[in-house]
Formats: structure tokens, sequence, C-alpha cells
């Protein structure tokens, strides 16, 4: 148990407070505190089991909506709409910075708005983000900060990628693998506008423009991370993790 003010080891059990929730106390600095003090949980009137409980369903393939999280924790729809927030925005800092090897890359739109994607073939982790248009100036920087010099980028033949170089094509008015080589595609990118597009649809009912980048980080850790458990464990650290700032 590490102290939620210095950081320090070996705080001991200190009484309860009067929701009965265990309170500890630093050797160190001898502050009291709880397990949820100076964490995104301080100050929630949610108990233990209930944040537990809207982490797991998070954690699932499709996630939850905040009106069906409400239903199933009997709670304010406007609570359950917060702790969504709260588990997007955490998990917004598990994006990848780069998708090295090769890449494939690809564009599509959301709520009016362009997201370019790509997805590393090699450790199978996507990167979605927001983009102002599909000009070359735009696309082709973003992609080459990801993939990095020596990887090799697999597209469509949209013109925005014409600055790359290493850098291979498939016809998509023609086919979808390319006949002459028959690696060249970007089916997994497909699919992962597949994921996102039918998330979209079915649970939320369209994203919303303005929290595009939230729901996109969503996304991305239900595919980056493809076991529950390992989605399980990473979000409950990250939501006990320090923190000297309310989020939402
Ligand atoms: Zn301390």
């Amino acid at each position: 148990m590490f102290c939620r003010f210095c950081g320090a080891a070996g705080a001991h059990r200190f009484g309860k407070d009067r929701r009965h929730r265990q309170r500890y106390k630093c050797p160190h600095c001898s502050k009291v505190f709880l397990r949820r003090t100076n964490t995104v949980k301080s100050g929630s009137h949610l108990s233990d089991p209930q944040w537990e409980m809207a982490l797991k369903l998070f954690a699932t393939r499709a996630g939850m909506s905040a009106a069906d999280l409400s239903r199933v924790l009997g709670i304010n729809p406007k609570t359950a709409q917060k702790l969504n927030r709260i588990f997007r925005h955490v998990v917004q800092g598990l994006r990848p910075h780069s998708i090295p090897g090769v890449s494939e890359w690809d564009e599509s739109m959301f709520s009016k708005q362009w997201v370019l994607g790509g997805v590393s073939r090699d450790s199978r982790q996507c990167l979605l983000e927001c983009i102002t248009d599909r000009r070359e100036d735009t696309m082709c920087p973003r992609v080459l900060r990801a993939a990095g010099p020596e990887g090799l980028v697999f597209t469509d033949e949209h013109l925005g990628y014409n600055g790359l170089y290493r850098h291979m094509t498939v016809c998509h008015s023609r086919e979808f693998v390319n006949s002459d080589a028959r690696f060249v595609h970007t089916n997994t990118q497909e699919g992962i506008w597949g994921h996102c597009k039918t998330l979209s649809w079915h649970i939320y009912r369209g994203f919303p423009k303005a929290s595009l980048p939230q729901f996109l980080s969503e996304c991305m850790f239900r595919y980056n991370i493809r076991i529950y458990s390992t989605r399980v464990s990473v979000l409950s650290a990250l939501l006990s993790r320090k923190t000297n700032s309310y989020l939402v």
C-alpha cells in the first residue's frame, strides 16, 4: 500500500471512515488517507463494487452505453456518463506512439470528421487519429512519424499518400488484394473500421464529433489489448494511480 500523498510504501491500517471504508496512515508523512484519495475516484459517492462493475463493463468487447450502465448499477445516467468519460480519458495515455514494421493505412469518416487509421502487421497495434482533411501534407507526415523511416506502408490509391517512400498500394476500385503481390492489402485496417463503426452505431448511436478522440482511444484500447483480463487489470491500475487533477 503506497501513500496517496507522498508515495512512500508501508502505510498501515488506521480505522474506518463513516462510510466504513478502510483508512490508512502513512509512516513517512503521517497523513491519513483512503484507498481512493488523490486518485480519479476521490470525491466519488459510488462504492468500490460499483466502480469495479463499471470498469469491467467498459473492458468488455463492446462496452456499455451510459444509459445501460445507469440501469445496471442503479445510478443516475449523468453519473454513468461521467464514469465512461473517466475511463475513456485514462485509456488515452495508452495510444501507441509508433507502429513500426509493415503497416496498413486507411482513412474513414466519423460524424463528418476524417479519421486516419493505421495498424501494424507485426505488433498488431492500431493507431487512430482525427485529421482535418485528406491532403498529402496532412496525412504523409503523420504516417511517416508513426511508421518510421524503415516502415513499409500499404495503402489504397488515394493521392494523399503519394509523398510516402517504401509504399505499396492496392487499387480499391478494382480489387481489395493486390493481384500481383497478394500480401499488399489494407483489410486489417478495414476490419478495425468495422469494429469502430458497429460500436458507434449500436452502442453509442454515433460518436459525438466534439469527443471523437476519446471514443477513438476507447476503440484502440479494446483492439490493442486483446485479452479481457489484461484490459481489466490495466484499467484498474490506471484508476488507482496517484493524480492531483480532477478529470471530468
Ligand atoms: Zn505519505
